[in-house]
Order: structure tokens, then sequence, then C-alpha cells
């Protein structure tokens, strides 16, 4: 098996293609080479080769040497330089790459190559003795910290205190002398910290690298990346070795970082940063503020040091050709990273880049209007569960601000919260229940699960490609990057600006979209929904055969549906209703009576109350069916559950309180889930569901008669597990239906159906179908029923069984496929064999996640219902499944 893929001077061994073999950095690479881009020559080792290396006890086979050694003669041969050449010697970087790209996770190792008889070679041979010496002693610090996992603390202070004792500011004016002085330095603080001399032999050099990077692979902070973006632990990272190119070389080499059209917005403009006499990682790391690439973002910033464009307009003409040949030729927006080496340009990574959901949605608009892909393949580019970024409110214009300080806008969106100074205390105030900002000094991938809990991020230091802003734009977190005036100290847990000061728990709001940082909170609006949004959103139903609903009952939230396009309700919980304060001394009553009769005498005061709540949903979803699902919960949750509370409910109720308390504990269960609810109620007490009837029906007749146009009632009855349970009920409904439309003189059409969230019920479906004549699949109850897991206990040990891959998600979010999906299946068949055409959907959490939606694609039903914010998410996700 070949394990080492060569690329640059004119060979390609591999593809874009070929991510999953080459990662995605090293698929790239050759796929740069081959379109004849200049890439420094170099090869990769496999992602095989990393299961491999674990499978072995973390050692190499031997015939992997044979390889990489050819691999480096490849390089070698291409630029005329040998390593560990004294003279003038090749180096090297050692760069991760896995599938999909994992911002900040893995490790990279630069000027590989180097030692005390290289150094002076390469001095000599560049004619640049400040150069040789600054690419050593940065070799050694990144070796020191990747490889030999060395405490990076200590180099970075030798660094500044070698810059303070001289007075310097900035990295750059070191001296070549200063430099090797520093190297001395940081040769003995590995001697300390590892007890052994720093290894001059190259090939230890390359081999303890590659080792390193394959390591890196099981960090921490990479497991819980993988964790939180649900990638699998088997994929494995490739390894890149490739020849360097400096762009710390003088004035006339830089290295950047840039996108091919604004990452945040979309808009079509280069968009990047860069800095001159600079490595790689100096960008991202925010060491020194970077500079605009182009003049145009420069001058919009105001600010002064050149752009690229300016300081380097040569350079930046090829660069923008690179640019245009990338995103015509992966057919998609691109972010590069390039170094200049004395006016040459150098390609070192190339990928689809990360953006935000706004600027998906440009990007996918505007790329079809180019033509540049189809309709279809932009409804493809916008991962559905991203719209939940534009779906939520932004700050109001009009509300008061109290700015504390400006940052650069990083990722978009508004959030208010309480300051917290670490990533574990943003951690547990979110698990809390509690709105949090992050604020950080700057981020680093330690702190991604802080990240992940925050609401917001909020850092000093840091540009717009740094890790805060990378992480934040990819999790969908507002971030305000770079406010320099802040100054943080997260050991006081206090920030200060201009005078002022935030401590842990003062609330404070970011605005990603300005960069504006106010103390408490700030009112906000709802969200723009047409623009590009309106179009993705009319391309992806005119492809889409599911049909979308809303779970949804009161008339905003139904408002609120129609708006995002749901086309009717699929879920109207009646229970909710109950519990308004102007109704729910009747419901006690009806519970406490202790007959019939008393029931029915607080159900007649109920009655109205139901009726204007269906009117006012009728009303908003005239034309359209809405599915209201008869009373559902057990009764003891609408009776007061505390001693102090029952002395007031006997009274408004009108009965003794030791009645109350007596009822109230007869009604006690041991497993509500599974008590006296659902249709066990309807059979138990028919009145209740009667009653509800008449109000749908008389609510439906008014509504019909007022706006001329009727709803379509479907009525559901919940939680039925035999034939016999829906017949009593559909039972009550029709004879409730009757008797008001004879009254009145005048019909609408309803059905009647029930929800299937038992597997009784999916087992049965055949049979229930003769009397229900639609289902909608309640696969909240049916996940848990099916599972034996209740969703309410299931966070003890959820998270384990997801981590050890018992279930791969969280089976209440997105749909056990394998095992509540064949019940679904069955169901639908079943059902369809009695009644062809009977109408299908789903209503539990699931018909909100794509992932789920596809599911219900394929098993053909014919809707899906989500909550309202969701019904966008769910016509995009319908229209991808359709695709
Ligand atoms: P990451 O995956 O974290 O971005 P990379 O492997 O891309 O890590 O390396 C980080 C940076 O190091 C690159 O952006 C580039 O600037 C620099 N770098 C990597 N390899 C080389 C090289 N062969 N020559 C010059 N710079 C390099
Ligand atoms: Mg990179
Ligand atoms: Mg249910």
């Amino acid at each position: 098996e070949q394990y080492v893929y060569r690329f640059g001077g004119g060979v390609s061994e591999g593809k874009a293609g070929d991510k999953n073999r080459l990662g995605g950095k090293g698929a790239n690479l050759a796929e740069m080479a081959s379109i004849g881009l200049p890439v420094p020559p170099g090869f990769t080792i496999s992602t095989a080769m990393c299961a491999r290396y674990y499978e072995e006890g973390e050692r190499f086979p031997d015939s992997l040497r044979a390889e990489v050694a050819a691999g480096i003669a490849h390089i070698e041969g291409v630029t005329g330089r040998r390593f560990g050449d004294a003279a003038d010697p090749l180096l090297v970087s050692v760069r991760s790459g896995a599938r999909v790209s994992m911002p900040g996770m893995m490790d990279t190792v630069l000027n590989l190559g180097l030692n005390d008889a290289t150094v002076e070679g390469l001095a000599a041979a560049s004619g640049d003795a400040r150069f040789a010496w600054d690419s050593y002693r940065r070799f050694i610090q990144m070796y020191a910290d990747v490889v030999l996992e060395l405490d990076h603390g200590a180099f970075e202070e030798a660094l500044e205190i070698a810059k303070e004792d001289r007075g310097y500011t900035l990295d750059t004016e070191l001296s070549a002398d200063d430099l090797r002085g520093l190297v001395a330095e940081y040769k003995q603080l590995v001697e300390q910290l590892w007890g052994r001399a720093f290894p001059q032999d190259v090939h230890d050099q390359l081999w303890g690298a590659v080792g390193a990077v394959f390591g890196s692979w099981q960090s921490d902070r990479a497991k819980v990346y993988r964790r939180l973006n649900h990638i699998p632990g088997d994929w494995g990272t490739a390894v890149n070795v490739q020849a360097m190119v400096f762009g710390n070389m003088g004035d006339t080499s830089a290295t950047g970082v840039a996108f091919t059209r604004d990452p945040s917005t979309g808009e079509r403009a280069y968009y990047g940063e860069f800095l001159i006499n600079a490595q790689g990682e100096d960008v991202v790391a925010g060491i020194r503020t970077p500079q605009y690439l182009t003049r145009a973002a420069r001058e919009r910033a105001g600010a002064k040091p050149l752009s690229m464009e300016e300081a380097l307009p040569a350079v930046y003409a090829e660069l923008a050709r690179v640019f245009d040949t990338l995103e015509t030729h992966y057919r998609d927006m691109q972010d590069i990273e390039f170094t200049v080496q004395q006016g040459v340009l150098w390609m070192l990574q190339t990928r689809s880049g990360k953006r935000t959901a706004k600027a998906a949605l440009k990007i996918a608009v505007d790329m079809a209007e180019e033509g540049l892909i189809t309709r279809e393949e932009a409804i493809a580019r916008v991962d559905p569960s991203a719209l939940d970024q534009l779906l939520h409110p932004t700050l109001d214009p009009a509300a008061a601000r109290d700015v504390l300080t400006k940052g650069l806008p990083a990722s978009p969106g508004a959030a208010s919260g309480a300051a917290v100074f670490d990533a574990d205390t943003a951690e547990r105030w979110a698990a809390d229940g509690r709105a949090v900002i992050l604020l950080r000094t700057e981020t680093s991938p330690e702190d991604i699960h802080g990240m992940h809990a925050a609401k917001g991020i909020l850092t000093a230091r840091g540009g717009m490609t740094s890790h805060a802003a990378v992480v934040a734009r990819g999790m969908g977190r507002p971030c305000v990057s770079g406010a320099g005036a802040l100054s943080i100290d997260a050991r006081a847990k206090v920030a200060r600006v201009g005078g002022r000061e935030l401590r842990e728990g003062d609330v404070l709001t970011i605005d990603g979209a300005t960069g504006e940082v106010m103390a408490g909170e700030v009112a906000t609006i709802q969200p723009e929904l047409a623009g590009d949004f309106g179009t993705l959103m009319e391309w992806a139903d005119t492809v889409r055969r599911l049909k979308v609903r809303a779970n949804a009952e009161t008339p905003a939230d139904c408002r609120t549906a129609r708006d995002f396009g749901a086309e009717g309700v699929g879920l109207c919980r009646t229970e909710h209703m109950f519990f308004e304060s102007d109704r729910i001394t009747a419901v006690r009553q009806m519970i406490l009576a202790s007959d019939e009769r008393g029931r029915r005498a607080a159900l007649d005061k109920l009655l109205p109350a139901q009726r204007a709540d269906f009117t006012a949903i009728f009303q908003v979803m005239a034309g359209l069916p809405v599915t209201v699902r008869l009373l559902d919960p057990p009764l003891h949750e609408f009776l007061p559950h505390e001693e102090k509370e029952f002395a007031e409910v006997a009274q408004a109720a009108g009965v003794a309180v030791d009645v109350l308390r007596r009822r109230a504990a007869e009604l006690h269960e041991f497993n509500p889930m599974l008590g006296h609810r659902g249709c066990r109620l309807g059979v138990t007490y028919p009145e209740i569901y009667e009653t509800q009837a008449h109000a749908i029906f008389e609510a439906a007749l008014d509504v019909a008669e007022k706006s001329g146009e009727a709803p379509i009632p479907e009525v559901m009855i919940p939680l039925v597990a035999t034939k016999r349970e829906l017949d009593l009920m559909k039972a009550v409904v029709d004879r409730a239906a009757e008797a008001v439309f004879a009254e009145r003189g005048r019909r609408v059409e309803y059905l009647v159906g029930t929800m299937i969230e038992l597997p009784r019920a999916a087992l049965k479906a055949g049979e229930i179908a003769e009397s229900g004549e639609f289902f909608s699949f309640g696969t909240n109850d049916l996940t848990q029923t099916t599972l034996g897991v209740s969703r309410d206990d299931a966070a003890r040990f959820l998270g384990a069984y997801v981590e050890q891959g018992i279930y791969a998600r969280d089976p209440f979010v997105s749909l056990d496929v394998e095992g509540v999906g064949e019940l679904v299946a069955l169901a639908a068949e079943r059902g369809r064999a009695t009644r062809p055409g009977i109408k299908l959907g789903i209503c539990g959490e699931h018909g909100g996640d794509p992932a789920s939606i596809a599911f219900c694609e394929q098993v053909g039903l014919d809707y899906v219902s989500a909550s309202p914010y969701r019904v966008p998410i769910a016509r995009l996700a319908a229209a991808q499944a359709a695709l």
C-alpha cells in the first residue's frame, strides 16, 4: 500500500477529490499544483498511516522510511537543495491536515531542518544572517512547543525580555546578533525543561514532527472539536511535508490569509490580511496588527499602514489572478494562505471558506446569478441549520446604547449576557441556563467549549482572521475581536475600558455586525427576511415536495410561522391554553368536580375561552390546515404542587383545602409519561374532548362565515395504542361536529386522525388507519417509548452514549433513523395499505432537524412540522432532501 503522495514541480499524485486519503490540505495542494499554480513542492503521508500509527502503538512501519526518503528526494530534486546540507540547506514545514478543516486544532512545525550547522549555511546562501537566525529561533520555539511539548510560556517570556532589554517593541527590530543570542537561550531552555539537547539530526527532527502531527489528532482539544462538530475519531489526519518559502526575508516578503469574497457579508470583494516580513503564524496569532489586502478595505477602515495592493502592487495583481482562477476552478468561495518570498508569490493552502449564514446565502445566490453554479447547487450550498443565525433578532437601531468601546465586527449577530472571563465558568453558567458573554484577551483552542457555551465572544486582541473570529463564525456566535481599548484581567475577573469596569456577572451586549460593545442589555428587532434569503427560499420552494407546517398554539406564533412560510399548523397543543390566567380556575374546577355534572358545569365556562383561542388561530391560518391535538397531559399538571399555593387555589375554585389536597394526592402518578394522559383522559372523561371539539367546530364556522375562507381543522387524538380507542374518540368528535353543524346550518371540511407515538400504534397502523384519516408521528414520545428512555432523565447518560457511539446523535434532536425510523416507515406503509393517500406528517422536535427531514422525504411523508423559527430551516432542508 502506498502511503506517500508527491506534489509540486510538475508532479501531482493527488487531486481535490482525494480528501479522505490526503486530508483537505494535501488534496488541495496537489490540485493547485496540477492547475499550474505556484505551490512549493512536497509530499503527503496519507490518513491511512495515522490509523496504522495508532494500531501499531504509536510507531511507524519500516516501509514508511523508504517512502518518506523518496518524498524528500522529490523536494530536493525540485528545489535543488538538500535536506541537512550545511552549505545550502533545504528546510521544510510539517503540516497537519484532516479531511475537514479543524482550525487551530492540529499542529504544524515550520523551518524544520535547521541546526547549528545549517543555520550558518542558510545565512551564507541567502546573504541574510538576520533571516537565518530568526528562522532558527522560530523553529526551536515551535518544535519545543509542538513536538517536545515544553511550556511555551518560557520561550515567549525569553523573547519578550530580549526585546525589553533593548527597548524594542516589535520582533522585527531584533538584529541577527540578538537572535543568535536568543537561540542560545532557547537551546538552554530546552536542555533545562526537556533534560536533553535540542535535536541536531534533521531526520530525527522530521520523524519527531511527523509523530507529533499524528499525535495531535488525539489531543484533548481536537477531541472536543470533533465531538462538537460530529467528526468521527477514526478519520485520522494526514501529514504534509513541504519545502519552506520565506515571508520573513525582508520588506519584499510577506505572508497572508485571504478569502475570495467577504466571509462575513458575502460581498464580492477580495478580503484578507497580510504582514510584511513575517511568517504564517504571525498573522493569525495577533502578534502584530495585520495590514489590509485591498486599498478599498484600508480606506474604509481609515487605517494608515499600506494595503498589499499599494505596498506590493505586482504580487497583489498576481494574487488577484490566482483568486479568480481558484474561484472558477472550485466554483466556490476560497479561503487561502499565501506567502511572498522576495517578490515571488507562493500558494500554501486553499479550501472552501467558512462563512456566516448571511454570507453563505449571498454567495450562493450571487454565484447562481453569475452562472458559476446552478440554482440546485445554490440550494445545496447553504447549511439549513446555519439559517438560525439570520432568523433571530438583531439590535434595535433606535434603542439607546451605552457604548463602552468598539472592536472589529468579527462575526455578526447581537448578544447580551453576563460577563465571564474563562471558558469553564462560561460552560458552567450556561449549563445553569444563564446567557453569558465570554471575555478573553485572545482565545485559543483550549477555549472552544466556553465559546460554544457563550452567547457571544469578545476579545481585546486579534484581527478578523484571529482564532476567536474564525471559530465564532463557524459556530454562528456573534463575536467582537480586537477591542484594543479593553484591558482584560482574567485572574481578577475584571475588564477595564475608559475608566469603567466590567466585573464577572455584569451584563453587556456585543454587536458582531458593527463591533460595538455596550453596557447592559440592548433591545432587539426582528430579522429582515427579504433579499437573498427570500430568493433562496423561493428557489427551495420550487424544488421541495414535503410541505412544511409549524407547531404553534398562539396567534402570534401562527403569524410568525406564516411569515416564515408555514403551510399550516402541524401541532396545536391545547393544554398550553389551559394555563392562561383567565381560565385556569375553570380547568381546576373541572378536575376537582366529583361527578360528570360538575365537570360539565366547569367545561361550559371553559368553552367560550377555547372557542376564542381557536377563532384567533383559525383567522391567522385561514385556508390552511390546522392540526389541533386534544388534551394530552395528565390532569395533575394543572393542580398546584406547593403547599403554600393550596389555600389560594382552593378558594378560587370554591372547594375546601383538604378536598384539593386529597384530589392532588389521588392524581399523583409514579410515571406520568406513561400515566393517565392522552386519549386515556378522553376515554374516562369524554366530556372534555366533546367540549374541545365543540369549541373547534364553532370557531371554524365563525371564521368561515366572517372571512369566507374556512380553515381545515384536523382533530388529533393523542397517545392512541389501539383502534378501539380511536373509534371511541372519533365518535365523540363526529357527534360534536354534527351537533354544531346542525345548529349552525353549515358545515366545514374536517379530518379526525391520531398521533402515532406508541410502538403498538405503529405496529397496528394498518388497523388504526381504518378509522384514522391522518397520522402525525409524535416522534418525541415515540422516541421515549421505543428507546425506553425518559427524555427528562436522559441528560445523565445520553452524553456518554453519544460519546461512545451507542447513538450517533442525541436521538431527541436527530431521529434515530434505524430504530424509531423503522417504526415510522412501517406505520406509513401499513397505514397507506389500508387507506391509500392517508395524510402523513411528523410533529416532534425532529420536524425541524435537517437529517430527520431527509428521512421524512425518504419515507414519503406529506409534511413536517417545526417550531415557527425553524420553518425556513425545514423548507430548505426539505428542498435539499428532494434534490
Ligand atoms: P493550519 O492548518 O493551522 O492553518 P498550516 O499547516 O496551514 O496550519 O500552517 C500554518 C501556516 O504556516 C500557513 O498558513 C503558512 O503561512 C505557514 N506555512 C506552512 N507551511 C509553509 C511553508 N512550506 N512555507 C512557508 N510557510 C508555511
Ligand atoms: Mg492553514
Ligand atoms: Mg406525545
